[in-house]
């Protein structure tokens, strides 16, 4: 079976989708003047994901994200689940979404074969996550997470983006939520885009607060597993959670890099960072170009960087990561 590697021999099982740019939140560090449309093409139509899904569980993908923009907000969004969730080869589809939803559809995406779900909840307290959002639905959202655990989730995970000055003072409130709940919080380091450049030197805040706080605390290293991708991973005895550090300024942070990503209108990415795409869509139009779609698509993998050169300041071309999906 082919498999997805590159040359400095990274394994590649692990694809994002992004199936829309569209967002109705407007988070400050990511879309903070609300969506705006960059672009006249369509997003990918369900039949294209088929295409395409179909081509990269051949290459040996296990493990699809649904993302966007807000995912939630496409309607054929439960039938894309169940399509993607049809393919063989697929062992994992998760989500990614800001909860908007999840209260009325978090029990119909596991009905339709949704396997795992990261919230993004920005802040514990109500007035933060309005703040933050631009929704003032705090109580909503966290009644979504409630009904993730509930509809009986494999995985349930909570992204927030801690930064300096707007949410840290809530570290001790997120560690204290997950002492009795089965969850496992990801701090996301803020990272720097081609929008946010002003935001990010007033409120990036280093991940390495957060892991030698947790290390003082008691919180101890889990050993990474293959699937883990760059996350840090901390357990401690008195906890039901874990947390998950996602720190892309950290020396060697993209030597486990896992995925590859997509883009709603068809363009293969490398990396979240630094390049313009490999443009995918003319061969997603039927199902006799899938040999095709798949050359193409290893072929690329010959251009994967070793590196984001974050470190340098390099945001490349993505202006937001609503536009690739985060
Ligand atoms: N709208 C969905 C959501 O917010 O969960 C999915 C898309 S969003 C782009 C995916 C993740 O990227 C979210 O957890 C968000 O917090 C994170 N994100 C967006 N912009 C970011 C930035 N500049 N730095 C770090 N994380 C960011
Ligand atoms: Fe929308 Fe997600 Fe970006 Fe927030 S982080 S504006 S919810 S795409």
């Amino acid at each position: 079976m082919l498999t997805l590697k590159d040359n400095f021999d990274r394994k590649f099982e692990y694809l994002r989708l992004s199936i829309t740019d569209e967002c109705n939140f407007k988070c400050n560090y990511c879309l903070p003047d609300g969506y705006q449309r960059s672009h006249q093409n369509e997003f990918l139509s369900h039949q294209e994901i088929k295409h395409l899904v179909s081509a990269f569980t051949e290459l040996g993908t296990k493990k699809v994200r649904i993302t966007g923009g807000e995912p939630s907000l496409r309607k054929d969004f439960p039938a894309i689940i169940e399509s993607i969730s049809n393919f063989d080869g697929i062992q994992k589809i998760a989500t990614t979404t800001n909860g908007y939803r999840l209260q009325k559809d978090a029990q119909h995406w596991f009905d339709a074969g949704l396997d795992a779900i990261n919230v993004s909840v920005d802040s514990l307290d109500a007035n933060t996550f309005h703040l933050i959002t631009g929704k003032n639905i705090f109580q909503k959202v966290m009644d979504g997470v409630s009904a993730c655990v509930d509809a009986g989730y494999k995985q349930v995970k909570i992204n927030s983006v801690l930064m300096k000055g707007v949410n840290d003072k809530d570290l001790d409130l997120y560690i204290n939520w997950i002492k009795t709940q089965p969850i496992q919080l990801r701090f996301i380091e803020l990272m720097q885009t081609g929008d946010n450049a002003e935001f990010f030197d007033k409120h990036h805040l280093s991940g390495l607060w957060i892991k030698e706080k947790l290390l003082n605390e008691g919180w101890v290293q889990k050993i990474p597993l293959s699937h883990d991708g760059p996350a840090q991973i901390f357990a401690h005895d008195e906890f039901q959670g874990e947390i998950g550090l996602i720190m892309p300024y950290s020396k060697d942070f993209c030597k486990s890099c896992n995925r590859l990503r997509v883009s709603s209108t068809g363009k293969l990415h490398l990396c979240l960072f630094g390049e313009q795409g490999v443009d995918l869509r003319d061969l997603l139009v039927d199902a006799s170009q899938k040999e095709a779609l798949k050359e193409r698509i290893l072929l690329a993998l010959n251009d994967k960087k070793e590196s984001h050169y974050l470190q340098s300041g390099n945001t490349g071309v993505t202006p937001h990561l609503a536009s690739i999906g985060g």
